[in-house]
Order: structure tokens, then C-alpha cells, then sequence
């Protein structure tokens, strides 16, 4: 089959299928890095290429759809067509999100996971709070952290 998609074109696919440089990816680390923070993106050497990492600290940070992911706050809503294909799909997405975690946390990293919940939508939490409350836990002693949505009953 010839290839009829431009390189632009293609790369938009790819960064959907990957959901790389999503909305609130991209608004987070803007936000990061107009307050003065430098960051790798999407180092692939790194067990599920976290979307953003500060090499220096050995954090990573992972940005996370909430559907896509399963956060279980009002994001998450289930499909109501092919609920079995969707639960088995994102089981396996959830699975491999504890993997990658563990993997980090053995080797040393300090894994931090941003819910889109906390950067978009109605619970979103102000940008300059948001900034500071990443900036909080880089500066705390926890291995392992999540940001949710203001007023998010949903655990990590
Ligand atoms: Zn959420």
C-alpha cells in the first residue's frame, strides 16, 4: 500500500498512537520550563519513556491521560461500546505503567506520575500552583508521587 500521509502528517499520528505531546503534556512542560526548569523529553533509553526527565536529579516524570490510563476520577469514562476489548486494553496500559514504575524506582530514579486531570478540564489546578507543587516534590524525599485534580478522589 503506497504511503500517502506527509512527514507531518505522519508525525501527528504517531505522536497520537504514542500519546506523546498531548495537550496537557505540552502545557505542563511549558509551564516547567518558563519557571526556570530543564528537562529531557521522552528519553527512550528508560523504561516507558517517561515524558519528561531531569537527569541531573534522576527524576522522571510521566504526564498521564486519565482514561488512557485509568485514573478512575471523572475522566475515566467507560466506553459503552466493546467494554471488553477497552477493560482488557487499558488493563494492559496500567500493567505496564506499574512495570515501567518499578523498573525506575529499582534503578535508583524517583518516579513523579501528572494526571491531566490536575492540568485540564474542571479540576484542573492553576498553572503557577501546579508548577509549584511539581517543584515541592522534586525537593521532597518521596520515591514515588502523583498530582491529581483538585478535589480528585481517584488514587494514583
Ligand atoms: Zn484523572
Amino acid at each position: 500500500m503506497p504511503d500517502v500521509l506527509t512527514p507531518s502528517q505522519r508525525r501527528l499520528n504517531m505522536s497520537r498512537i504514542r500519546g506523546k505531546n498531548t495537550k496537557p503534556e505540552v502545557k505542563l512542560r511549558s509551564a516547567l520550563h518558563h519557571a526556570g526548569m530543564r528537562f529531557r523529553l521522552h528519553v527512550r533509553g528508560l523504561p516507558g519513556t517517561p515524558d519528561l526527565v531531569f537527569p541531573g536529579r534522576r527524576i522522571a516524570v510521566f504526564v498521564h491521560g486519565c482514561f488512557w490510563h485509568m485514573h478512575g476520577c471523572y475522566r475515566t469514562v467507560a466506553p459503552k461500546s466493546r467494554r471488553e476489548f477497552w477493560s482488557a486494553k487499558l488493563r494492559v496500559n496500567r500493567v505496564r505503567d506499574e512495570r515501567a514504575r518499578e523498573l525506575l524506582l529499582s534503578d535508583g530514579w524517583r518516579v513523579l506520575t501528572v494526571w491531566e486531570c490536575a492540568i485540564i478540564g474542571r479540576t484542573a489546578v492553576p498553572v503557577s500552583d501546579l508548577v509549584q507543587d511539581v517543584g515541592k516534590w522534586m525537593d521532597s524525599a518521596e520515591r514515588s508521587g502523583h498530582i491529581s485534580g483538585l478535589e480528585c478522589s481517584a488514587i494514583g
